[in-house]
């Protein structure tokens, strides 16, 4: 219960500051006629995750707690995870034919069903997680992801960011764009593609055969996520170097909604709806900053032999070079694509800009 009094006093408290007035601006107001109906609306909720998952699970469940509570229980949220439903990739599909009201997922799984939504989780280069919020809430990006998810019947929130990815544990150096070649790598996505530009060989494996993979030398390197879901993994124990991100800067999962659904809903409903989703996506990304700090502590201190790296400049000149190519591709014949890749472009270059002054002048002024 404190954690829920936390999450409305956070509520109350952004709303009455102004801050993140973009979240309560695009719903009208609700009607005193549905405020004092006392009907019950149950929905359902699929998510990719596991029964459990540690911070990507956390953040259903606390949307679920608000949800719940906002509503004085009028809403009713049940959450299916993928050991009930079997379908950890099945989250838009079962959202889109009202077999579930609700998801939570990636949206740049769905690529291969609509390749627009590959732009609305993380893109290589691109936004970190404050420039990227900034973009959903006022720089146009919601007004994108609701004309890609329109066109299916569904509307996407953001649903947690993970913060910045770390490049991922390779088991050896990387000094030149040749050591890249042929070098196996869990990579999946539009970073698979550029990696494979590059003359890597991107894999695909399962997530619990991951560890094994690298242990064994069937894979060189992968990513996963950072510190906040790594040390779980354990790959600090057999692959010691831990690159730092370039492909996933600032990964920002989904809420997904039915839209018939949604709008069958009464108007304060939609609401609280909406910003329960906004704020378990506040708070996911909080819990995400904690958790790395916490693991990256207990990880150097446990494996001191770890070893933090960074591309060398001529592997990041080709990996951006193919991102551009492959960008110009998907721009191509594709009218919405090269709109959303403009727009983030454009909203990325004015607000790098202003964090190159802000945090990233303030961060270089305190490095020893
Ligand atoms: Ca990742």
């Amino acid at each position: 219960m404190k954690k829920i009094t936390t999450l409305a006093f956070i509520a109350v408290l952004l709303a009455s500051s102004g801050i993140y007035a973009g979240w309560f601006a695009d719903e009208k107001k609700p009607s005193s006629k549905n405020q004092h109906s006392d009907k019950i609306y149950n929905l359902k909720l699929a998510e990719t995750w596991p029964s459990n998952f540690p911070i990507f699970g956390d953040a259903t469940k606390n949307f679920k707690k608000l949800a719940e509570s906002m509503s004085n229980g009028r809403l009713k949220i049940r959450i299916d995870s993928k050991n009930k439903h079997k379908s950890a990739l099945g989250i838009f599909d079962f959202v889109k034919s009202g077999q579930y009201d609700l998801g939570h997922s990636g949206s740049y799984y769905w690529k291969g069903k609509d390749i627009n939504t590959l732009f609305f989780t993380s893109m290589p280069f691109g936004m970190i997680t404050s420039e990227q919020r900034a973009w959903f809430e006022y720089g146009g990006g919601q007004e994108l992801m609701d004309e890609v998810y329109g066109k299916h019947g569904l509307k996407s929130i953001i649903g947690g960011s993970t913060g910045n990815q770390m490049g991922g544990w390779f088991k050896k150096e990387i000094n030149s764009v040749d050591d890249l070649k042929g070098l196996k790598m869990r990579i999946p996505g539009f970073a698979g593609e550029i990696m494979a530009e590059v003359g890597a060989k991107p894999v695909n494996i399962p997530a619990g055969e991951l560890y094994t993979a690298l242990d064994r030398g069937t894979i060189d390197a992968l990513e996963w996520v950072g510190p906040s879901l790594d040390l779980r993994m354990g790959f600090h124990k057999v692959a010691p170097y831990y690159y730092t991100g370039w492909h996933e800067p600032g990964t920002e999962l989904q809420f997904i909604i039915n839209l018939k659904k949604y709008r069958s809903l009464p108007q304060d409903l939609q609401t609280i709806l909406t910003t329960a989703m906004k704020l378990s996506a506040y708070q996911m990304y909080a819990q995400s900053e904690y958790e790395s700090a916490k693991n990256w502590e207990n990880m150097k201190k446990t494996y001191p032999n770890i070893q933090v790296k960074t591309f060398p400049q001529p592997v990041f000149d080709a990996m951006r070079a193919a991102n551009q190519k492959l960008l110009k591709k998907l721009s191509a014949n594709n009218p919405l694509a090269k709109k959303i890749i403009k727009s983030q472009s454009d909203f990325l270059q004015k607000a790098r800009a202003w964090t190159a002054i802000s945090d990233q002048a303030y961060l270089n002024s305190q490095s020893k």
